[in-house]
């Protein structure tokens, strides 16, 4: 009982500095200490003291805000720190590596990205490769300081191990970087579609082309994930009972017909009726509206939509009442490993209490 007291009033700091910082990370322009009080409900004195711990972290900044016509007297406003502190990307996919840092504000600040087929490579060879481009990524980023890691990677994981990643070929490979540097982990689906989250777009499916097909599925902002994680294998959806063998093992998947290297061959067309087969049935499944094209189909989108856009006004359901969406992805290639480094700062503002005590790595 004694312990009891002293847990809840931490646990309630640690809640209210969340919420000082969760004001200043959506406010559109600096916050007085007086504004974070009222919209949060504290004290004067409390948000002061919030802010001063936040301030040390490095979190935030103080800025010089207009004059006010009732004091005259110029105002301290408060804003994230841009350029202080940083999240780190890392992605592996089948014909690139890449790192990307961002700071506290969610923008680039150092992007790499190295070319080359990774299918068939050891990949112990491989994470060594990814471990230097982090390195490298990082140092070139300062003084922006990473405090965090998050790897983007094409397959299924459970826990630290990738169980399985067709199109690398790879099964059951141990993710480790190494001293100093162990990322969060994510299907890079999931990271891709993060990062095409947007104050007015918060429910979408975001698929996206590469060699395979990944699909990220965001409801009201956040990722469905399923049950581990395994979500959005949209490119392992059957379009042809018999058509050809995809590296599944399985016939007539999606990603025969609207893969890269299947568009490369068979061209557009066919890619965008298979395309918005599986789409239709995606829509039907899971009450969405919108489809944000993304990787390899942002660049190519003029040729698919038409054919996506007819199958879905032949398919879904609803499509008389409701005709559905199709945008276009505004990061293309780079969402995933984009999403990933956002991930870690979003990690860091809503728990900032984690930065401040551990360091956070
Ligand atoms: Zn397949």
């Amino acid at each position: 009982m004694t312990d009891a007291k002293p847990a809840r009033q931490r646990s309630l700091r640690d809640h209210n500095l969340a919420l000082a910082l969760g004001l200043v990370s959506t406010a559109s322009s600096p916050l007085s200490r007086a504004r974070i009080a009222a919209l949060s409900g504290l004290t004067r004195a409390t948000a002061s003291a919030l802010v001063e711990e936040l301030l040390e972290a490095g979190l935030v900044c103080e800025v010089a805000l207009p004059r006010t016509a009732r004091s005259g007297r110029p105002a301290t406003g408060i804003a994230l720190s841009a350029g202080g502190l940083g999240g780190l990307g890392l992605e592996i996919n089948v014909d690139y590596l890449a790192a990307t840092v961002v700071d506290l504000t969610g923008a680039v600040v150092e992007q790499v990205v190295a070319e080359g087929d990774q299918r068939g490579r050891d990949p112990v060879e491989v994470l060594a490769a990814l471990r230097s481009l982090a390195l490298a990524t990082q140092k070139a980023a300062r003084p922006v300081r990473v405090v965090g890691a998050a790897l983007a990677l094409p397959g299924l994981l459970r826990d630290r191990r990738l169980l399985l990643a067709p199109n690398l070929g790879w099964r059951d490979v141990d993710i480790r970087l190494g001293r100093g540097l162990e990322p969060a982990l994510d299907n890079e689906a999931n990271y891709a579609a993060l990062a095409e989250v947007t104050t007015v777009r918060q429910s979408f499916v975001h698929v996206s082309g590469e060699i395979g097909i990944g699909m990220g599925i965001v409801v009201a902002g956040n990722v469905y994930r399923g049950t581990r994680g395994w979500s959005g294998e949209i490119g392992h959806l059957t379009v042809e009972h018999d058509g050809p063998r995809c590296s599944c093992g399985a016939r007539g998947c999606l990603e025969v017909f609207a893969g890269q290297e299947a568009i490369a061959r068979h061209g557009a067309e066919r890619a965008g009726t298979a395309l918005g087969t599986a789409l239709a049935g995606v829509l039907n499944v899971l009450d969405l509206n919108t489809v944000v094209l993304g990787g390899c189909y942002a660049g190519m989108a003029s040729a698919l939509i038409p054919a996506i856009q007819h199958e879905l006004r032949d398919r879904v359901l609803w499509a008389g009442l409701e005709a559905p969406v199709v945008e276009v992805a505004v990061h293309g290639r780079s969402a995933a490993v984009l999403g990933a480094a956002r991930s870690v700062v979003t990690r860091v503002l809503s728990s900032p209490r984690d930065l401040i005590v551990t360091g956070f790595r």
